[in-house]
């Protein structure tokens, strides 16, 4: 696994921005990644912890600290795909934009993508700095099994990814996990085990 600050001899090109609160990450997100790196030819995906959803304002997630480190879990021994901390150290609500300058600074040239999911289009014409986020990146919509395949709102481009869609939500798990059911198979083994140890989400 690496993080953003590794340094690498070949700085990547396409670079798949994938924001989520991950509470907790699971087979969704990890198969979201795998198939928008293989299906849009990316160098990298980052997956970028949120520290509080804009959109999600009343709902309190597990410490960054813990999510952080399911996250780590999930993603160890890999290389194409990065955990990025910065909207946590920024602390508060975390704004796209924000993230998306420093990706640009950081790797001039690059080719800057989006991933969101479908849930997510109708909310984009309220995202922050709207206009100049629609020139700065090219959004990937994940489908979702149950939401319809909308188009981009304009200014906003980009295309639909096919996915390997599989119904599965951090809610519908947190849920399981206070019904006390088996988490197996639904996120990588060491994130159920280390949810399990710690006694996460009950
Ligand atoms: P919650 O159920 O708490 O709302 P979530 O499972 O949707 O959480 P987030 O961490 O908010 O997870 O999601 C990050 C991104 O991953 C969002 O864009 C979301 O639409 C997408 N996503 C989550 N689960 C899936 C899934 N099973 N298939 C495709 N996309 C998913």
């Amino acid at each position: 696994m690496k993080t953003l600050d590794d340094s690498q001899t070949t700085p990547p090109r396409r670079i798949g921005l994938f924001g989520g609160s991950f509470d907790p990450v699971h087979l969704g997100h990890l198969l979201v990644a795998r198939a928008a790196l293989e299906e849009m030819r990316l160098d990298q995906v980052s997956f970028i912890l949120a520290a509080q959803s804009p959109f999600k304002p009343l709902q309190a997630p597990l410490p960054a600290e813990e999510r952080m480190r399911l996250l780590r879990l999930a993603l160890a021994g890999q290389s194409t795909f990065v955990v990025d901390d910065q909207e946590i150290l920024r602390g508060g609500v975390s704004y796209t934009i924000e993230t998306v300058r420093t990706y640009a600074d950081r790797f001039p040239g690059a080719q800057l993508f989006y991933l969101i999911g479908a849930d997510h289009l109708r909310f984009l014409p309220q995202w922050r700095e709207a206009e100049e986020l629609s020139r700065r990146i090219e959004f990937i919509v994940i489908p979702r099994p149950g939401e319809a395949l909308i188009p981009l709102p304009a200014p906003f481009q980009g295309r639909h990814l096919r996915g390997f869609p599989l119904s599965v939500s951090s809610s519908e798990i947190r849920a399981r996990i206070r019904a006390g059911r088996e988490l197996d198979w639904l996120m990588p083994a060491a994130v159920a085990e280390a949810i399990r140890n710690n006694r996460l989400y009950l």
